[in-house]
């Protein structure tokens, strides 16, 4: 049910790359090294059950370092990986263990020195699975992923689209050709480099390609510079709870009406694949 209604809204709390690795920096800023000492589930699945008995295997490691694929985020626990994706609605919290759950906690991971690790869902449509570390790589959601922006050839990656119909901007969501977009960041992206969202994919010039590619990277690192987007409705918070101040710098997302910062016209929403897209008119071609 909710399914649609929130894909019409376009998820305004759904962590994209810039959020999920403000959160990956947070949570290892304050858990590394720190041994996991406790486990507890709700007992209500997520996305798929949470296996408890795999994740009190875990207990007694410690947390190693923790690393970001995508949206995903990989927790590396001695001979164990801990695979996490926020999914629509979920946070990751460390908070004292001596303080209150918030309402749907469904994991506790408890850490040396009395912190915990509280993975809140709400809508529980997030992942949270643990595997010999060896296996983490052939897991499937992971091993499906594209190239990461902030570290791969994202130029290659839009290359490797020729011939293929559907518009720039769903198959800049297609977390296989490039993995941590999502609809905030797709718009945001193709708003710097000029290119009207609905543009075939297959049809960007190289030279258009080449400044696709650097908006998105651009527009990532100036979204992690600023903590990540949390919009007036709510939605994103790192570990500690705080919200990132990128919202402000939005330049179509969100912004149907309002005039382009650069030229004035009134910026336009289509909405292509259930999801809303934001385009100025006049600069984006
Ligand atoms: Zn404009």
């Amino acid at each position: 049910m909710g399914g649609l209604a929130t894909a019409m809204l376009g998820c305004p709390g759904m962590p994209e790359l810039p959020e999920v690795e403000t959160i990956r920096r947070s949570l290892l800023s304050r858990l590394e090294g720190r041994r996991l000492v406790a486990v507890a589930a709700s007992g209500s699945p997520l996305r798929q059950p949470i296996q408890e008995a795999a994740w009190q295997a875990c207990v007694g490691a410690r947390l190693e370092d923790l690393t970001r694929r995508g949206k995903y985020l990989i927790g590396h626990l001695g001979r164990h990986a801990a695979v996490f994706h926020l999914g629509m609605s979920g946070r990751l919290l460390v908070q004292p263990a001596s303080s209150p759950a918030p309402a749907h906690t469904h994991l506790t991971l408890g850490f040396s020195d009395g912190l915990e690790l509280r993975l809140v869902d709400p809508r529980r449509f997030g992942v949270a699975v643990v595997m010999p570390a060896e296996e983490v790589s052939l897991y499937p959601p992971l091993a499906r992923l594209g190239v990461d922006p902030l570290e791969g050839d994202v130029e290659a990656a839009l290359a490797s689209l020729a011939g293929t119909r559907a518009p720039i901007r769903n198959a800049l969501l297609d977390q296989s050709v490039v993995a941590g977009l999502g609809n905030i960041y797709a718009n945001e992206a193709l708003a710097r480099a000029g290119i009207r969202p609905t543009t075939p994919a297959g049809r960007l010039s190289p030279a258009r390609r080449a400044r696709l590619a650097r908006a998105t990277r651009d527009t990532l690192a100036d979204a992690l510079a600023a903590g990540g987007t949390t919009l007036a409705d709510g939605g994103f918070v790192d570990g500690d709870g705080n919200g990132g101040y990128f919202a402000v710098a939005l330049r179509v997302y969100g912004r149907e009406g309002q005039p382009c910062q650069e030229c004035g016209a009134a910026i336009r929403r289509a909405v292509m694949a259930g999801r809303s897209a934001f385009y100025c008119p006049r600069c984006q071609r």
